[in-house]
């Protein structure tokens, strides 16, 4: 018992959570162990982690076979910079060559946020070489997360991540998201000519086609409220990139490997983007890696006389050769288990199971996409105002005390916090998605009657 007190103590003296864990009634979990989906903590006491984490743990939690693989390599040769090169990276490359369906060549970091920042300087250092060095900016929509680094802050569409740490990088520009919850141009499912795209095409001409260098987005908004949009958005948004010259930025760092029922999200409308970002679920969370993945006719214009002309970018621990050879073991494994068809099987079971709250006065809105769901919370579902925020942190607070852990999203500062985000890992069973339903449902009857 003292054990555990002191671990909580010295916790609260020695860490710095990330988000709000410094209310006087907060107490972190402090995670031992994990298996499957279930997580437990020091007490002992176990969850459902429906989370993965933070969005990354696709394959499930105790996997040896990655800890071996990892234990392997360290044991064999620990590290060595990517400005050489060796053997589990190239590996790895070919084989995200395989997932892409495309010709890629793969720059190697460690997290979502540094793999956008490399995005953007191959995306201007591009242009640049292409004669077109006016081209600067980069768009995003309002609602997106793409990192916590300046660059990738500024991409960021969040107020609630942005203003204490304004003014933040110049040339990032921001246009309205595909809500159609909300829909930014007041159009509904029936009349939808996904206009929000349309609005995109208008910003980069408002903005001057001839400084725009990137535009960046997820497949799916994923943190800021799950937004699914309607199809043809993706090829509206290729098209408009395409006609104006700017590169297309696909962020998987969530939607990738397998999150929404395909190897990445882009794949649901079979676009070609030029630049992918990736990390989270690569090593499925086990070790930190990332990737900026860039087609190979866009590689094949750095062609800098100079050694430091060709892309003057370094990163001392990117492509950890432990961190890739997990993750070749990751994707095999995803593979072998077939877990990207169980994504989007299981994510359909859970929409079934989950639609008939529709009809509870509070969920205005269900969002799915493979095993990606955001369940929105109103007061009214005519004016759709967001539920209250202490009510929403309730329901998370029941499914926590039921062994489920959930998540939320939106903006607190915009004044939307109201969306219930479950992202279990692939390998949930029927009965594990089942446990988290009824606890789900449960939670919200019990704190929303009424
Ligand atoms: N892009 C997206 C879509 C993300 O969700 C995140 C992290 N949640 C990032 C980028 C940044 O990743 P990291 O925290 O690894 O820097």
């Amino acid at each position: 018992m003292d054990q555990i007190k002191s671990a909580f103590d010295k916790d609260r003296n020695y860490i710095w959570h990330a988000m709000n864990r410094y209310s006087p009634d907060s107490k972190p979990l402090i995670i031992e162990r994990a298996d499957g989906v279930f997580v437990e903590d020091i007490e002992g006491v176990r969850y459902l982690d429906a989370m993965s984490g933070l969005w990354c743990v696709n394959s499930g939690y105790g996997r040896t076979e990655f800890a071996d693989a990892a234990a392997e390599q360290l044991s064999k040769m620990a590290y060595f910079p990517m400005s050489q090169s060796h053997m589990p990276a190239i590996k790895l490359a070919e084989k995200l060559n395989d997932w892409l369906e495309g010709e890629y060549i793969i720059f190697f970091s460690n997290s979502g946020s540094e793999a956008n920042e490399t995005a953007f300087k191959i995306a201007r250092q591009y242009h640049e070489q292409n004669g077109q060095s006016g081209r600067f900016k980069v768009i995003s929509r309002y609602r997106s997360y793409h990192g916590n680094t300046m660059g990738a802050l500024s991409a960021t569409g969040q107020a609630q991540r942005k203003y204490k740490y304004e003014p933040l990088a110049a040339g990032f520009v921001h246009t309205v998201p595909p809500d159609c919850y909300h829909c930014p141009v007041n159009n509904n499912p029936e009349n939808c000519n996904i206009e929000c795209a349309g609005l995109l095409e208008k910003t980069i001409n408002w903005e001057m086609n001839e400084t725009v260098a990137a535009v960046i987005m997820e497949p799916y908004i994923t943190g800021g409220g799950v937004l699914i949009q309607q199809d043809g958005y993706l090829k509206k948004v290729e098209k408009a990139c395409k006609k104006s010259g700017a590169l297309l930025i696909m962020d998987e760092v969530i939607c990738g490997f397998g999150r929404t029922g395909k190897k990445f999200g882009f794949m649901h409308e079979g676009i070609s983007p030029d630049i992918i970002t990736m990390a989270k679920g690569i090593t499925s969370g086990y070790l930190p890696l990332a990737a900026t993945a860039v087609r190979k006719d866009i590689f094949d214009t750095f062609k800098g006389s100079e050694e430091y002309d060709h892309f003057r970018h370094v990163n001392t621990f990117g492509g950890n050769p432990a961190a890739c050879a997990l993750a070749l073991r990751n994707l095999e494994v995803m593979e072998d288990e077939r877990l990207i068809e169980r994504s989007k099987s299981m994510g359909e079971q859970l929409l079934d199971i989950m639609k008939e709250m529709l009809s509870h006065s509070n969920v205005g809105d269900i969002r799915q996409k493979g095993l990606l769901m955001g369940i929105e919370l109103v007061e009214d579902k005519i004016t759709r105002e967001p539920l209250n925020a202490g009510k929403v942190n309730q329901i998370i607070a029941s499914c926590k005390s039921f062994g489920v852990l959930i998540g939320k999203n939106g903006d607190t500062v915009a004044g939307f916090n109201n969306v219930l985000t479950i992202a279990p890992p692939l390998t949930i069973s029927t009965n594990q998605l089942q446990l988290l339903t009824d606890v789900v449902k449960k939670s919200i009857n019990e704190v929303c009657k009424g």
